[in-house]
């Protein structure tokens, strides 16, 4: 998962960045271990977390290992946290990197409270849509090429709520999970308007997240339609302006449709 990571150790990788050294507390090689663990920002979140003896405790070196290790030693609920915290620490991270608003680590650990419980209370309450066509018998997730980035979105509505439930995943040819976010929109969405504005949470958090996605796949037919044939008079046409300035700022990334997979 985290080898995916824009870290400058990955960077330099793949050819990108110069020097590995971390840019925030220039004190090392900027791996996926030290900028979510060991450099001065993060080391601040965790110290401040109910975590921190744990993380203490452990004699690893790798974020593979570390990620093994949390799984083993919480529960389900505080290992969700701890993957929340890695997300709002790498999203700290690049704030500080390009000049955007940072927080404290307490605000960061409160954010990350919040965000899981939104979490857990919105998969709580989300109802899987009514499918209106036949679903392909034997249409399984299909990774992307070697070497390219696959987001994958999705959105949940629940009649009569007044929020929706929008989700991004970003996967390699590998197949498992890169980066993924999930968050609640406020306010009273149909199902298509649902999806458009989960293709733009996820092509946002691909930007935000320095994330060069090349596919993206949505199972909203119509909203890959949509984005294909914009039409600036459409009731949507904002967020589809929004999606079509957002695929510009990825290199090669294109839509597709395809058949939702249960
Ligand atoms: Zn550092």
């Amino acid at each position: 998962m985290i080898s995916s990571l824009p870290t400058t150790f990955n960077l330099r990788r793949r050819k990108i960045c110069i020097s590995h050294v971390c840019l925030i507390c220039h004190n090392g090689v900027e791996s996926s271990f030290h900028a979510l663990v060991r450099c001065d920002a993060a080391e601040a979140v965790w110290e401040e977390s109910k975590f921190w003896e744990l993380f203490a405790s452990f004699r690893g070196g790798c974020i593979t290992e570390l990620f093994l290790f949390l799984r083993e030693k919480l529960c389900k609920s505080d290992f969700e946290l701890c993957c929340v915290i890695f997300w709002f620490i790498w999203y700290n991270r690049n704030q500080i990197l390009h000049g955007g608003v940072t927080k404290e680590p307490s605000a960061i650990l409160e954010d990350a409270s919040l965000r899981r419980n939104e979490f857990c209370a919105s998969l709580s309450s989300m109802e899987v849509k009514v499918l209106d066509y036949e679903v392909p018998r034997n249409y399984k997730w299909k990774p992307p090429e070697a070497g390219l980035l696959k987001l994958n979105i999705d959105a949940a509505v629940v009649k009569g709520y007044t929020y929706v439930g929008v989700g991004a995943v970003v996967r390699d040819h590998w197949g498992p999970i890169v980066a993924a976010v999930a968050t609640r929109l406020v306010g009273s969405f149909g199902v298509f308007i649902a999806e458009c504005l989960a293709l733009r949470e996820g092509l946002q958090f691909c930007l935000a997240s320095n994330l060069e996605v090349n596919v993206v796949e949505t199972d909203a037919l119509n909203v890959a339609s949509a984005v294909l044939s914009y039409s600036p008079l459409s009731e949507e046409s904002s967020i589809l302006a929004d999606i079509s300035l957002l695929l510009r700022r990825f290199r090669n990334a294109s839509v597709h449709h395809i058949p939702p997979t249960r």
